[in-house]
C-alpha cells in the first residue's frame, strides 16, 4: 500500500513538473520591479545618474592632496593646467557605471606617452589610460582605453587630436576578504567612442607604471581620479550610476 501511494505521489509531482515545462507563466519573474529610468542621449545623462562635472563648476572634485582644483573651465569643458596637480572626486565610488568625455590637443605636441596623456583611475588605484592614440605608437598596454600596463584595448577607436571622446565604463570593485586577502578582483568593460574595446576584464592588482601589480585591501568605495600627466586634456559631460 505505501508503495502504491509513494507511485502515485512520484506520478503527480512528475505530472506537474511536465505542466510547468509546457507553462510559459512558470518561468516568467514578476519581483523586483526594475525602477523606471528616464534614459539620457547624447547631450543628457539618465535620470538617476550623479553628475560629476556638467561644464559649470568643480563642486564635485578637489585636488588629491584635498585644496581647490586649479584646472581651467571654459566653455562647458575643464582642461587639465599642467603640474597643478591631479584631481579627485570628493565622493567615493565603488560599482559603477561612469560616462567621461575627454579631447587630447588639436595641435600635436609629443610622442608616445607624451602626446594627451591623462587617464580616469577608478577608486584612485585602477587607471583607464587617456592618450592620443591616432596613429601614434606606444606600448600596446599603455595606449588609449588600455588598463594601464595590463590589458591592451581590443581595438584602437581613437578619434582624431582635438576631437571629442567617450568612455563608457562599468567597473566593479574588488572584494576583499576579513584576513585582507583579495575574493575577487576589480573588473572592467570599457566602450570607447561606443566600440568594445575591454570585455569584463579582471584586473591582476592597482595599475603600477613600475613592477608587479599586487592586491592591497582597501574600503568598498573611493574616490575617482582624473590625472594631470603634464598635458593639456579636456574633459566634458562626467557622469556615473552607482550599481
Ligand atoms: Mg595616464
Amino acid at each position: 500500500m505505501k508503495q502504491v501511494i509513494f507511485l502515485i505521489g512520484v506520478i503527480l509531482i512528475s505530472m506537474e513538473n511536465q505542466a510547468q515545462e509546457k507553462d510559459p507563466k512558470a518561468t516568467e519573474a514578476y519581483e523586483p520591479v526594475p525602477s523606471v529610468v528616464e534614459p539620457g542621449n547624447a547631450q543628457t545623462p539618465p535620470s538617476d545618474a550623479v553628475i560629476l562635472f556638467d561644464g559649470s563648476n568643480f563642486d564635485q572634485f578637489e585636488k588629491t592632496d584635498g585644496g581647490q582644483v586649479e584646472w581651467e573651465i571654459k566653455d562647458n569643458f575643464m582642461t587639465v593646467v599642467p603640474k597643478t596637480g591631479s584631481i579627485r572626486t570628493k565622493k567615493g565610488f565603488g560599482d559603477c557605471q561612469l560616462h567621461i568625455e575627454w579631447r587630447s590637443p588639436e595641435v600635436v605636441d609629443g610622442n608616445g606617452q607624451g602626446r594627451g596623456n591623462s587617464g580616469v583611475f577608478l577608486m584612485g588605484k585602477y587607471e583607464l589610460q587617456i592618450l592620443d592614440s591616432y596613429d601614434n605608437d606606444t606600448y600596446t598596454n599603455g595606449q588609449a582605453a588600455s588598463i594601464y600596463k595590463q590589458y591592451a584595448p581590443l581595438v584602437n577607436a581613437c578619434r582624431k587630436p582635438g576631437e571629442w571622446q567617450t568612455y563608457d565604463i562599468i567597473f566593479t570593485a574588488p572584494r576583499f576578504g576579513e584576513d585582507g586577502r583579495m575574493v575577487t578582483p576589480a573588473r572592467f568593460t570599457v566602450l570607447h567612442n561606443g566600440v568594445l574595446v575591454q570585455n569584463n576584464i579582471a584586473l591582476l592588482g592597482p595599475t603600477e607604471y613600475i613592477g608587479i601589480p599586487v592586491y592591497q585591501p582597501h574600503e568598498d568605495k573611493l574616490p575617482i581620479i582624473l590625472q594631470d600627466h603634464g598635458d593639456l586634456v579636456s574633459f566634458r559631460n562626467i557622469w556615473l550610476r552607482e550599481l
